[in-house]
Protein backbone atom coordinates (compact mmCIF):
# COMPACT_ATOMS: atom_id res chain seq x y z
CA UNK A 1 0.00 0.00 0.00
CA UNK A 2 1.11 3.33 -0.88
CA UNK A 3 2.02 5.69 2.13
CA UNK A 4 -0.57 8.05 3.60
CA UNK A 5 1.91 11.22 3.14
CA UNK A 6 4.20 11.59 0.73
CA UNK A 7 6.88 14.05 1.05
CA UNK A 8 9.51 15.70 -1.44
CA UNK A 9 12.79 16.53 -0.29
CA UNK A 10 14.45 19.76 0.72
CA UNK A 11 16.36 19.36 -2.23
CA UNK A 12 13.66 18.56 -4.24
CA UNK A 13 11.89 22.20 -3.53
CA UNK A 14 10.67 23.81 -6.47
CA UNK A 15 13.56 26.57 -7.75
CA UNK A 16 11.51 28.11 -10.10
CA UNK A 17 8.01 29.62 -9.82
CA UNK A 18 6.08 28.70 -12.87
CA UNK A 19 4.02 31.23 -14.77
CA UNK A 20 0.89 29.85 -16.51
CA UNK A 21 0.33 32.67 -18.26
CA UNK A 22 3.35 31.86 -20.36
CA UNK A 23 0.89 28.66 -22.10
CA UNK A 24 -2.04 30.65 -22.31
CA UNK A 25 -2.58 31.51 -26.11
CA UNK A 26 -5.37 33.85 -25.04
CA UNK A 27 -3.67 36.12 -22.20
CA UNK A 28 -5.71 37.65 -18.98
CA UNK A 29 -7.00 41.01 -19.55
CA UNK A 30 -4.39 43.71 -18.50
CA UNK A 31 -4.91 46.14 -15.59
CA UNK A 32 -6.32 49.25 -16.52
CA UNK A 33 -5.74 52.87 -15.41
CA UNK A 34 -9.38 53.80 -14.53
CA UNK A 35 -8.21 57.44 -15.31
CA UNK A 36 -7.53 56.77 -19.20
CA UNK A 37 -8.72 53.27 -19.36
CA UNK A 38 -5.09 52.50 -20.55
CA UNK A 39 -3.24 49.66 -19.32
CA UNK A 40 -1.75 50.44 -16.28
CA UNK A 41 2.28 50.69 -16.92
CA UNK A 42 4.96 49.30 -15.11
CA UNK A 43 5.41 53.05 -13.82
CA UNK A 44 2.24 53.56 -12.70
CA UNK A 45 2.42 50.34 -10.83
CA UNK A 46 5.32 50.75 -9.15
CA UNK A 47 3.99 54.07 -6.64
CA UNK A 48 1.85 51.62 -5.18
CA UNK A 49 3.58 47.67 -5.30
CA UNK A 50 7.61 47.20 -5.43
CA UNK A 51 9.31 47.06 -8.38
CA UNK A 52 10.31 43.41 -8.60
CA UNK A 53 6.56 42.47 -7.70
CA UNK A 54 5.24 44.59 -10.76
CA UNK A 55 7.74 42.90 -13.23
CA UNK A 56 6.13 39.99 -12.21
CA UNK A 57 2.57 41.24 -11.98
CA UNK A 58 3.39 42.41 -16.16
CA UNK A 59 5.03 39.35 -17.73
CA UNK A 60 2.86 37.32 -19.77
CA UNK A 61 5.80 35.27 -21.47
CA UNK A 62 7.89 34.42 -19.44
CA UNK A 63 7.61 30.54 -18.08
CA UNK A 64 9.34 30.38 -15.13
CA UNK A 65 11.23 32.64 -12.48
CA UNK A 66 14.06 31.44 -10.41
CA UNK A 67 12.97 31.62 -6.68
CA UNK A 68 15.58 33.48 -4.85
CA UNK A 69 17.97 31.48 -2.47
CA UNK A 70 17.00 33.65 0.61
CA UNK A 71 13.16 32.85 -0.11
CA UNK A 72 13.41 28.99 -0.45
CA UNK A 73 15.53 28.79 2.63
CA UNK A 74 12.58 30.31 4.36
CA UNK A 75 10.02 28.11 2.17
CA UNK A 76 12.31 25.47 4.24
CA UNK A 77 11.29 26.02 7.72
CA UNK A 78 7.50 25.19 6.15
CA UNK A 79 7.83 22.97 2.93
CA UNK A 80 7.61 20.79 1.32
CA UNK A 81 3.99 20.58 2.19
CA UNK A 82 2.88 17.19 2.47
CA UNK A 83 0.31 15.19 -0.52
CA UNK A 84 -1.71 12.76 1.60
CA UNK A 85 -3.74 10.17 0.34
CA UNK A 86 -7.45 10.66 1.86
CA UNK A 87 -7.11 6.82 2.51
CA UNK A 88 -9.91 7.60 5.57
CA UNK A 89 -12.01 9.38 4.18
CA UNK A 90 -12.30 7.00 0.75
CA UNK A 91 -13.40 4.31 2.85
CA UNK A 92 -15.97 6.48 5.00
CA UNK A 93 -17.00 7.19 1.35
CA UNK A 94 -17.00 3.96 0.14
CA UNK A 95 -15.57 5.64 -3.13
CA UNK A 96 -13.53 3.34 -5.81
CA UNK A 97 -12.30 7.04 -6.30
CA UNK A 98 -8.21 7.83 -4.87
CA UNK A 99 -8.47 10.82 -3.40
CA UNK A 100 -5.41 12.87 -2.57
CA UNK A 101 -5.03 16.09 -1.50
CA UNK A 102 -2.33 18.70 -0.97
CA UNK A 103 -2.19 20.45 2.51
CA UNK A 104 -1.17 24.24 2.98
CA UNK A 105 -2.04 24.37 6.95
CA UNK A 106 0.85 23.17 8.47
CA UNK A 107 2.44 26.31 9.04
CA UNK A 108 1.49 29.26 12.00
CA UNK A 109 -0.51 31.18 9.70
CA UNK A 110 -2.47 28.17 9.18
CA UNK A 111 -2.93 28.53 5.30
CA UNK A 112 -1.02 28.61 2.13
CA UNK A 113 -0.84 32.44 2.25
CA UNK A 114 3.00 32.04 3.88
CA UNK A 115 3.86 31.10 0.48
CA UNK A 116 3.32 34.44 -1.22
CA UNK A 117 3.40 36.61 1.73
CA UNK A 118 7.54 35.51 2.08
CA UNK A 119 7.97 36.29 -1.70
CA UNK A 120 6.48 39.92 -1.34
CA UNK A 121 8.76 40.23 2.11
CA UNK A 122 11.58 39.49 0.85
CA UNK A 123 11.16 41.66 -2.80
CA UNK A 124 9.71 44.65 -0.44
CA UNK A 125 13.40 44.37 1.67
CA UNK A 126 15.57 43.92 -1.19
CA UNK A 127 14.17 47.00 -2.78
CA UNK A 128 15.30 48.59 0.88
CA UNK A 129 11.69 49.44 1.86
CA UNK A 130 10.81 49.97 5.21
CA UNK A 131 7.70 48.27 5.59
CA UNK A 132 4.43 47.15 3.48
CA UNK A 133 0.88 47.47 3.92
CA UNK A 134 -2.10 45.21 3.71
CA UNK A 135 -5.44 43.97 4.29
CA UNK A 136 -6.50 41.05 5.56
CA UNK A 137 -10.35 39.80 6.29
CA UNK A 138 -10.57 36.63 7.92
CA UNK A 139 -7.01 37.37 9.17
CA UNK A 140 -5.04 34.31 7.56
CA UNK A 141 -3.26 36.98 4.80
CA UNK A 142 -2.45 39.23 7.72
CA UNK A 143 -0.80 36.74 10.12
CA UNK A 144 1.07 35.07 7.27
CA UNK A 145 2.30 38.36 5.78
CA UNK A 146 3.33 39.34 9.98
CA UNK A 147 5.46 36.43 10.16
CA UNK A 148 7.04 36.93 6.61
CA UNK A 149 8.00 40.63 7.51
CA UNK A 150 9.28 39.66 10.93
CA UNK A 151 11.66 37.23 9.16
CA UNK A 152 12.58 39.53 6.66
CA UNK A 153 13.22 42.75 8.88
CA UNK A 154 10.25 44.55 7.67
CA UNK A 155 7.45 47.02 9.15
CA UNK A 156 4.15 45.95 8.25
CA UNK A 157 0.96 47.42 8.89
CA UNK A 158 -2.43 45.49 8.73
CA UNK A 159 -5.83 47.05 8.30
CA UNK A 160 -8.10 44.08 9.40
CA UNK A 161 -11.91 44.08 8.33
CA UNK A 162 -13.59 45.30 11.52
CA UNK A 163 -15.82 42.10 11.66
CA UNK A 164 -13.19 40.34 11.76
CA UNK A 165 -11.46 42.24 14.67
CA UNK A 166 -13.91 42.14 17.14
CA UNK A 167 -14.68 38.50 16.07
CA UNK A 168 -11.36 37.05 15.84
CA UNK A 169 -9.13 38.21 18.73
CA UNK A 170 -7.16 35.69 19.37
CA UNK A 171 -6.08 35.97 15.01
CA UNK A 172 -5.10 39.98 15.67
CA UNK A 173 -2.75 39.08 19.00
CA UNK A 174 -0.82 36.51 16.58
CA UNK A 175 -0.14 39.33 14.00
CA UNK A 176 1.12 41.67 17.16
CA UNK A 177 3.08 39.17 18.12
CA UNK A 178 4.67 39.22 14.80
CA UNK A 179 5.02 42.76 15.36
CA UNK A 180 2.23 43.98 12.73
CA UNK A 181 0.42 46.82 13.41
CA UNK A 182 -3.81 46.27 13.48
CA UNK A 183 -5.56 49.03 12.82
CA UNK A 184 -9.90 48.03 12.53
CA UNK A 185 -10.96 48.99 8.88
CA UNK A 186 -12.98 51.23 8.21
CA UNK A 187 -10.80 53.66 10.48
CA UNK A 188 -10.19 57.68 11.12
CA UNK A 189 -6.86 56.93 10.00
CA UNK A 190 -7.33 57.27 6.47
CA UNK A 191 -9.11 59.54 4.46
CA UNK A 192 -10.96 56.69 2.66
CA UNK A 193 -11.94 55.33 5.73
CA UNK A 194 -13.38 58.54 7.29
CA UNK A 195 -15.27 58.70 4.01
CA UNK A 196 -16.54 55.06 4.19
CA UNK A 197 -17.52 55.62 7.63
CA UNK A 198 -19.40 59.15 7.41
CA UNK A 199 -21.20 57.31 4.09
CA UNK A 200 -21.89 53.99 6.80
CA UNK A 201 -22.14 54.73 10.05
CA UNK A 202 -21.72 51.42 11.83
CA UNK A 203 -20.39 49.53 9.08
CA UNK A 204 -18.87 46.26 9.82
CA UNK A 205 -16.47 46.77 6.95
CA UNK A 206 -15.51 44.45 4.38
CA UNK A 207 -12.37 44.11 2.06
CA UNK A 208 -12.74 45.86 -0.89
CA UNK A 209 -12.79 49.02 1.73
CA UNK A 210 -9.68 47.58 3.90
CA UNK A 211 -7.59 47.57 0.56
CA UNK A 212 -8.88 51.22 -0.07
CA UNK A 213 -7.05 52.15 3.31
CA UNK A 214 -4.02 49.77 3.16
CA UNK A 215 -3.49 51.60 -0.59
CA UNK A 216 -3.84 54.80 0.62
CA UNK A 217 -1.60 53.94 3.57
CA UNK A 218 1.22 52.88 1.71
CA UNK A 219 1.13 55.57 -0.89
CA UNK A 220 0.62 58.57 1.52
CA UNK A 221 4.42 57.02 3.39
CA UNK A 222 8.09 57.13 2.52
CA UNK A 223 9.25 53.89 1.92
CA UNK A 224 5.88 51.53 1.70
CA UNK A 225 4.40 49.73 -0.32
CA UNK A 226 1.09 48.25 -0.56
CA UNK A 227 1.13 44.17 -0.87
CA UNK A 228 -2.21 41.97 -1.80
CA UNK A 229 -2.32 38.47 -1.01
CA UNK A 230 -4.68 37.20 -3.57
CA UNK A 231 -6.17 38.20 -6.65
CA UNK A 232 -3.12 39.32 -8.51
CA UNK A 233 -1.25 37.35 -11.47
CA UNK A 234 1.89 37.72 -9.37
CA UNK A 235 0.25 35.69 -6.38
CA UNK A 236 -1.05 32.93 -8.65
CA UNK A 237 2.72 32.80 -9.40
CA UNK A 238 4.18 32.55 -6.46
CA UNK A 239 1.50 29.95 -4.84
CA UNK A 240 2.77 27.94 -8.28
CA UNK A 241 5.13 25.89 -5.51
CA UNK A 242 2.15 24.10 -4.27
CA UNK A 243 0.84 22.51 -8.07
CA UNK A 244 5.25 22.01 -9.03
CA UNK A 245 5.09 20.01 -5.21
CA UNK A 246 1.82 18.37 -5.88
CA UNK A 247 2.53 17.26 -9.38
CA UNK A 248 6.41 16.08 -8.78
CA UNK A 249 5.16 14.09 -5.74
CA UNK A 250 1.74 12.54 -7.59
CA UNK A 251 4.87 11.85 -10.34
CA UNK A 252 6.75 10.00 -7.96
CA UNK A 253 3.60 7.80 -6.88
CA UNK A 254 3.26 7.12 -10.41
CA UNK A 255 -0.31 8.65 -10.50
CA UNK A 256 -2.31 11.12 -12.72
CA UNK A 257 -5.20 12.85 -11.32
CA UNK A 258 -8.31 13.23 -13.54
CA UNK A 259 -10.11 15.74 -11.72
CA UNK A 260 -8.23 18.27 -9.41
CA UNK A 261 -10.25 20.84 -7.25
CA UNK A 262 -9.67 24.04 -4.70
CA UNK A 263 -11.56 26.60 -3.50
CA UNK A 264 -12.26 29.93 -4.80
CA UNK A 265 -12.10 33.05 -2.99
CA UNK A 266 -9.47 35.57 -5.19
CA UNK A 267 -8.02 32.30 -7.06
CA UNK A 268 -4.54 31.97 -5.29
CA UNK A 269 -4.79 28.67 -4.32
CA UNK A 270 -6.59 27.13 -6.64
CA UNK A 271 -4.46 29.04 -9.32
CA UNK A 272 -1.59 27.85 -7.53
CA UNK A 273 -2.35 24.43 -7.31
CA UNK A 274 -3.46 24.04 -10.93
CA UNK A 275 -0.35 25.84 -12.58
CA UNK A 276 1.54 23.00 -14.48
CA UNK A 277 -1.47 21.09 -14.93
CA UNK A 278 -3.23 23.45 -16.54
CA UNK A 279 0.24 24.22 -18.42
CA UNK A 280 0.25 20.54 -19.61
CA UNK A 281 -3.77 20.87 -20.59
CA UNK A 282 -2.90 24.70 -22.39
CA UNK A 283 -0.09 22.80 -24.10
CA UNK A 284 -2.12 19.85 -25.18
CA UNK A 285 -0.42 17.09 -23.26
CA UNK A 286 -2.82 16.39 -21.01
CA UNK A 287 -6.34 16.69 -19.91
CA UNK A 288 -7.48 17.17 -16.69
CA UNK A 289 -10.79 17.77 -15.38
CA UNK A 290 -10.43 21.63 -13.12
CA UNK A 291 -12.92 22.34 -10.18
CA UNK A 292 -13.43 25.51 -8.70
CA UNK A 293 -15.54 25.57 -5.55
CA UNK A 294 -17.22 28.80 -4.43
CA UNK A 295 -19.70 30.33 -1.91
CA UNK A 296 -23.19 30.42 -2.81
CA UNK A 297 -23.45 33.76 -0.83
CA UNK A 298 -20.58 35.28 -2.93
CA UNK A 299 -20.43 33.25 -6.26
CA UNK A 300 -17.90 35.02 -8.60
CA UNK A 301 -17.83 32.55 -11.04
CA UNK A 302 -21.41 31.23 -11.17
CA UNK A 303 -23.75 34.32 -10.66
CA UNK A 304 -20.50 36.57 -11.57
CA UNK A 305 -20.10 39.15 -15.06
CA UNK A 306 -17.14 39.00 -16.84
CA UNK A 307 -16.38 42.49 -16.34
CA UNK A 308 -13.86 45.30 -15.79
CA UNK A 309 -14.34 46.30 -12.07
CA UNK A 310 -12.42 47.92 -9.43
CA UNK A 311 -11.33 45.57 -6.57
CA UNK A 312 -11.48 47.78 -3.71
CA UNK A 313 -15.07 50.02 -2.98
CA UNK A 314 -13.11 52.95 -2.49
CA UNK A 315 -12.45 52.90 -5.75
CA UNK A 316 -8.39 54.07 -5.76
CA UNK A 317 -7.43 50.58 -7.25
CA UNK A 318 -6.76 49.77 -10.66
CA UNK A 319 -9.71 48.10 -12.85
CA UNK A 320 -9.00 44.28 -13.82
CA UNK A 321 -10.97 42.00 -15.93
CA UNK A 322 -12.55 39.84 -14.02
CA UNK A 323 -16.27 37.59 -12.79
CA UNK A 324 -16.98 40.21 -10.48
CA UNK A 325 -20.14 40.53 -8.24
CA UNK A 326 -19.51 44.42 -8.60
CA UNK A 327 -17.32 46.40 -6.10
CA UNK A 328 -20.59 47.12 -4.43
CA UNK A 329 -21.21 43.86 -3.46
CA UNK A 330 -21.54 43.21 0.53
CA UNK A 331 -21.55 39.96 1.74
CA UNK A 332 -24.32 39.09 3.77
CA UNK A 333 -23.53 39.41 7.38
CA UNK A 334 -24.57 35.46 8.03
CA UNK A 335 -22.25 34.17 6.37
CA UNK A 336 -18.85 32.91 8.10
CA UNK A 337 -17.28 30.47 5.27
CA UNK A 338 -14.56 32.87 4.39
CA UNK A 339 -14.29 33.55 0.19
CA UNK A 340 -15.60 37.01 0.54
CA UNK A 341 -14.05 38.92 -2.03
CA UNK A 342 -16.39 40.15 -5.23
CA UNK A 343 -14.11 39.23 -7.89
CA UNK A 344 -11.61 36.95 -8.67
CA UNK A 345 -8.18 36.51 -10.73
CA UNK A 346 -7.80 37.44 -13.87
CA UNK A 347 -5.82 34.17 -15.01
CA UNK A 348 -8.64 32.12 -13.97
CA UNK A 349 -11.39 34.51 -14.92
CA UNK A 350 -9.53 34.07 -18.35
CA UNK A 351 -9.46 30.49 -18.21
CA UNK A 352 -13.12 30.06 -17.26
CA UNK A 353 -14.35 31.97 -19.66
CA UNK A 354 -12.41 29.66 -21.92
CA UNK A 355 -14.55 26.87 -20.32
CA UNK A 356 -10.62 24.99 -19.40
CA UNK A 357 -12.22 24.74 -15.66
CA UNK A 358 -15.60 24.45 -13.91
CA UNK A 359 -17.06 26.10 -11.29
CA UNK A 360 -19.55 24.73 -8.38
CA UNK A 361 -20.96 27.03 -5.44
CA UNK A 362 -22.18 25.59 -2.25
CA UNK A 363 -24.12 26.78 0.53
CA UNK A 364 -22.68 27.09 4.05
CA UNK A 365 -24.21 24.72 6.10
CA UNK A 366 -23.80 21.79 3.49
CA UNK A 367 -19.94 23.26 3.45
CA UNK A 368 -19.62 22.47 6.88
CA UNK A 369 -21.52 18.93 6.52
CA UNK A 370 -18.26 18.17 4.57
CA UNK A 371 -15.94 19.69 6.61
CA UNK A 372 -16.82 17.82 9.51
CA UNK A 373 -16.69 14.49 7.75
CA UNK A 374 -13.60 15.06 6.66
CA UNK A 375 -12.29 16.41 10.16
CA UNK A 376 -13.73 13.26 11.81
CA UNK A 377 -12.03 10.70 8.89
CA UNK A 378 -8.68 12.80 8.43
CA UNK A 379 -8.30 14.29 11.74
CA UNK A 380 -7.38 17.18 10.37
CA UNK A 381 -9.50 20.57 11.06
CA UNK A 382 -10.30 22.22 7.87
CA UNK A 383 -10.65 26.45 6.89
CA UNK A 384 -14.45 26.65 6.13
CA UNK A 385 -12.73 28.06 3.13
CA UNK A 386 -10.79 24.41 2.38
CA UNK A 387 -14.09 22.79 2.90
CA UNK A 388 -16.23 24.09 -0.38
CA UNK A 389 -12.90 21.91 -2.07
CA UNK A 390 -13.57 19.24 0.35
CA UNK A 391 -17.59 19.14 -0.27
CA UNK A 392 -16.66 19.48 -4.38
CA UNK A 393 -14.96 16.36 -3.99
CA UNK A 394 -16.86 14.36 -1.42
CA UNK A 395 -19.47 14.80 -4.69
CA UNK A 396 -17.16 14.10 -6.93
CA UNK A 397 -16.12 10.97 -5.32
CA UNK A 398 -19.74 9.84 -4.47
CA UNK A 399 -20.37 10.41 -8.46
CA UNK A 400 -17.78 8.01 -8.67
CA UNK A 401 -19.45 5.28 -5.88
CA UNK A 402 -22.46 5.66 -8.05
CA UNK A 403 -20.77 4.83 -12.11
CA UNK A 404 -18.02 2.37 -10.38
CA UNK A 405 -15.51 4.55 -11.64
CA UNK A 406 -11.65 4.66 -10.37
CA UNK A 407 -11.71 8.35 -10.93
CA UNK A 408 -8.10 9.89 -9.24
CA UNK A 409 -9.30 13.19 -7.67
CA UNK A 410 -6.67 16.12 -6.44
CA UNK A 411 -7.92 18.65 -3.89
CA UNK A 412 -6.65 21.62 -2.24
CA UNK A 413 -6.63 21.86 1.55
CA UNK A 414 -5.46 25.41 1.47
CA UNK A 415 -5.70 25.79 5.42
CA UNK A 416 -6.97 24.97 9.03
CA UNK A 417 -9.82 25.66 10.84
CA UNK A 418 -8.50 27.01 14.62
CA UNK A 419 -9.46 30.46 14.08
CA UNK A 420 -12.87 29.82 12.93
CA UNK A 421 -14.20 28.29 15.83
CA UNK A 422 -17.12 30.81 16.13
CA UNK A 423 -18.66 29.54 12.68
CA UNK A 424 -17.89 25.79 13.97
CA UNK A 425 -19.90 26.79 16.91
CA UNK A 426 -23.22 27.94 14.84
CA UNK A 427 -22.55 25.41 13.18
CA UNK A 428 -22.87 22.61 16.28
CA UNK A 429 -25.08 24.66 17.70
CA UNK A 430 -27.78 24.34 14.49
CA UNK A 431 -28.05 28.29 14.47
CA UNK A 432 -26.17 28.46 11.18
CA UNK A 433 -28.27 29.61 8.41
CA UNK A 434 -27.33 30.54 4.41
CA UNK A 435 -28.41 33.38 2.58
CA UNK A 436 -27.95 33.00 -0.94
CA UNK A 437 -28.21 36.50 -2.59
CA UNK A 438 -31.52 37.60 -5.01
CA UNK A 439 -31.06 38.60 -8.53
CA UNK A 440 -31.92 42.34 -7.07
CA UNK A 441 -28.88 41.80 -4.33
CA UNK A 442 -26.32 40.99 -7.14
CA UNK A 443 -27.94 43.61 -9.49
CA UNK A 444 -26.84 46.09 -6.60
CA UNK A 445 -23.36 45.17 -5.93
CA UNK A 446 -23.22 45.60 -10.14
CA UNK A 447 -24.87 48.99 -10.70
CA UNK A 448 -21.04 50.19 -9.56
CA UNK A 449 -19.27 48.51 -11.91
CA UNK A 450 -17.54 51.18 -14.37
CA UNK A 451 -18.45 51.98 -17.94
CA UNK A 452 -16.24 49.26 -19.78
CA UNK A 453 -13.46 50.18 -22.42
CA UNK A 454 -14.58 49.70 -26.21
CA UNK A 455 -13.52 46.50 -27.52
CA UNK A 456 -10.85 46.26 -29.96
C1 LIG B 1 -7.39 33.19 1.88
C2 LIG B 1 -7.76 31.79 1.88
C3 LIG B 1 -8.46 31.21 0.81
C4 LIG B 1 -8.99 32.00 -0.35
O1 LIG B 1 -8.08 32.70 -1.11
P1 LIG B 1 -7.60 32.23 -2.54
O2 LIG B 1 -6.80 33.37 -3.03
O3 LIG B 1 -8.82 31.99 -3.38
O4 LIG B 1 -6.81 31.02 -2.36
C5 LIG B 1 -8.71 29.87 0.83
N1 LIG B 1 -8.33 29.11 1.87
C6 LIG B 1 -7.68 29.62 2.93
C7 LIG B 1 -7.29 28.72 4.05
C8 LIG B 1 -7.36 30.97 2.96
O5 LIG B 1 -6.70 31.46 4.00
Amino acid sequence: MENYRTYLTEEELPTHYYNLRADMEKKPAPLLNPGTMQPMTAEELEGVFCSELVKQELDNDTRFFEIPEEIRDYYKTFRPSPLVRAYNLEKVLGTPAKIYFKFEGNNTSGSHKLNSAAAQAYYAKKQGLKGVTTETGAGQWGTALSMACAYFGLDCKVFMVKTSYEQKPFRREVMRTYGAEVTASPSDTTEVGKKILAEFPGTGGSLGCAISEAVEAAVTREGYRYVLGSVLNQVLLHQSVIGLEAHKALEKLGVTPDIIIGCTGGGSNLGGLIAPFMGEKLRGEKDYRIIGAEPASCPSFTRGKYLYDFCDTGKVCPLAKMYTLGNGFMPSPIHAGGLRFHGMSTILSELYDQGLMEAVAYEQTEVFEAAEVFARAEGILPAPESSHAIKATIDEALKCKESGEEKVILFGLSGTGYFDLLAYQQFNDGTMTDYIPTDEDLAKGLAFVPPQPEEK
